[in-house]
């Protein structure tokens, strides 16, 4: 193999992943290497940190419900308010309903958990662009179209840095003229910060097994849409949260629907992805939603504007990996910082980022990276706020093992003993395992190589929309010739086995229409249409087979987020 030539870059601190975690960390150690510098004749000198990010600009690939507990945001910007973040409204009014197929009932009081007073709707995708600036500014350097391809380590398995990804190699996997090899930044510390299913935090917990002892992380994936309502309709800082009708008992998840300004509507749906039928389609079950009364009503003489997907840690701190060591920190939803019974994760993976930036502080003090030294971030975890409220709903996504009525008791039994519950700290099983085969619902072929596929009603492309037509409202964009970033590790399995155990339910999980099943001459094949991936990782999750690996595209692929 021909050895190629990779530029390097050394900085002292690498952030990976420009969200939400990564932006507070590196502003808020940027903040405490100033402040230190100046107090101190004899300073820490010229720091250098940076972040990569694999969109096309930072923000582009960041999507979220939102609303937001404004309290890190407010800690590490006191005046976001006169600097004109761009934030939608303060949460001015909520409520929680119950759906059946026809109806809609509120709940008389909003169950404390989903209590938003005094927070923030926001479309998290803006509020992060505008941010960025604000980070660049203070001597961060955000470097977009740099996808973490692979981590670097030393002989003993620290952690030294990222190698970004490569740009032109072709979809035959032949460099073409304008390959450019990916450089080789080397760190101090190296901070994943990747969001939900990590491309590099997979690999690496898994190389230095992080998640040993832990619960497994459970996950659901959120499908969302903007829509322009009618002039008056939508009131700013309205919030809604629905629980039942289109999923079932035994399907875990709920509905938001949040107020923006400019008679903008955020309205999504979460579903677990730990479902027993193959057949389950989110964005399917999105469409269902939609159509229910109530919901029709809402968004009668609307255009939907914006789409977006994303997965979502639901394990919380009993899923967490270990999230420090040798050179390296884990923070936000890449090290399962979410507060899953609350839907929120942005304030969280800001605290966790912020945490991180004090221990890499220290750190930077020190003149040590090594795991003893790393892992004060672990303490000073411990000793925040952030750990008195994921410890309060530890056992929150188990709650709902046995259905949604019985999580919603359980659930309410944790609310009163602190996390607790009626059973103590409870277990998990990974999502794809919990997968049931076609015969176990009764879907037997009719004859000899019939292929079964799930009935699915036809959208009407006005309240409704197919999968194709969502993602063209993504902004989603890959270049055509470049090697396919979904790595099916064994293509055979798919027509040898899938097809008959689970009816290739990748057809159906996948939010952006993905994978589909082509007939050709002999029989059938997968196909693999990467260029409308918008970044989720359900594949990579629920694939009951894990034969599915989610790879960094070229840079800069993939959606183009705006207002979601
Ligand atoms: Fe999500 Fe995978 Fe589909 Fe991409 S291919 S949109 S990551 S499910």
């Amino acid at each position: 193999m021909e050895q190629i030539e990779r530029d390097t870059l050394e900085v002292d601190v690498l952030f990976v992943g420009a969200g939400p975690a990564s932006l507070a960390g590196a502003y808020h150690l940027r903040k405490l290497i100033d402040r230190y510098n100046a107090d101190h004749s004899d300073g820490l000198g010229e720091i250098s940190i940076a972040v990569i990010e694999k969109g096309r600009e930072v923000g582009s690939h960041t999507i979220s419900g939102a609303v937001m507990d404004m309290g890190p945001f407010s800690e590490l910007l006191p005046d976001w308010k006169e600097r004109g973040a761009p934030v939608e409204a303060e949460v001015a009014d909520e409520e929680v309903a119950y759906l059946t197929r026809r109806s809609k009932f509120r709940l008389p009081i909003v169950p404390p958990p989903l209590r938003n007073h005094g927070k923030y709707v926001v479309s998290l995708n803006r509020l992060i662009r505008w941010f960025a600036p604000i980070v660049e500014a203070a001597d961060v350097m955000l470097l977009p179209e740099f996808p973490g391809a692979e981590l670097l380590y030393d002989e003993s398995d620290r952690v030294i840095g990222v190698r970004t990804g490569d740009k032109g190699v072709g979809r035959d996997g032949e460099r073409r003229e304008t390959f450019q090899p990916g450089a080789d930044i080397f760190a101090k510390v190296t901070v994943l910060g990747e969001g939900s299913r990590g491309s590099l935090a997979k690999k690496h917990i898994s190389r230095l097994k992080l998640d040993e002892g832990r619960n497994p992380q459970v996950y659901a994936i959120g499908v969302k849409e903007i829509w322009e309502l009618p002039k008056g309709r939508v009131k700013p800082g309205f919030v809604m949260h629905t629980l039942g009708y289109p999923l079932p008992n035994n399907i875990f998840g709920g509905s938001f629907v949040y107020g923006m300004q400019n008679d903008l509507l955020d309205i999504g749906l979460v579903v677990g992805l730990d479902y027993a039928d193959p057949f389950t389609d989110p964005h399917q079950l999105f469409n269902r939603f939609k159509q229910h009364p109530a919901i029709a009503a809402l968004l009668e003489g609307g255009r939907m504007l914006h789409y977006g997907a994303k997965s979502l840690p639901e394990g919380g701190l009993l899923s967490q990996p270990k999230y420090h060591g040798d050179g390296f920190l884990m923070i936000g939803d890449s090290a399962s910082f979410l507060n899953s019974q609350k839907l929120k994760g942005i304030h969280t993976a800001m605290q966790s980022g912020m945490l991180a930036g004090e221990t890499i502080f220290e750190a930077l003090l020190a003149g040590r990276f090594d795991d003893s030294q790393l892992s004060r971030f672990a303490a000073k975890v411990k000793a925040s706020p952030l750990h008195r409220e994921l410890y309060e709903v530890r056992n929150s996504h188990q709650g709902f093992r046995h259905g949604r009525l019985w999580g919603l008791f359980e659930n309410g039994i944790q609310f009163a003993t602190r996390g607790m519950g009626l059973l103590g700290d409870l277990e998990t099983e990974p999502g794809h395992e919990k997968m049931r085969k076609l015969h176990v619902f009764n879907r037997l072929p009719r004859r000899q190589g019939e292929y079964i596929q799930a009935d699915q009603p036809r959208p009407d492309n006005r309240l409704t929309f197919d999968k194709v037509s969502d993602v063209y409202r993504s902004g989603t964009e890959h270049g055509e010739d470049q090697p396919p970033h979904l790595k099916i590790i064994d293509p055979d399995i798919c027509i040898d086995r899938c097809t008959t155990e689970y009816g290739n339910p990748c057809q159906y999980f996948c939010p952006a229409a993905v994978y589909e099943i082509e007939e050709v001459e002999g029989g059938r094949r997968p196909k693999i249409n990467f260029s409308n991936c918008v970044h989720c990782k359900t594949c990579d999750i629920i694939d009951p087979y894990q034969i599915i690996d989610w790879v960094t595209p070229e840079g800069g692929g993939g959606p183009d987020y705006i207002n979601l």
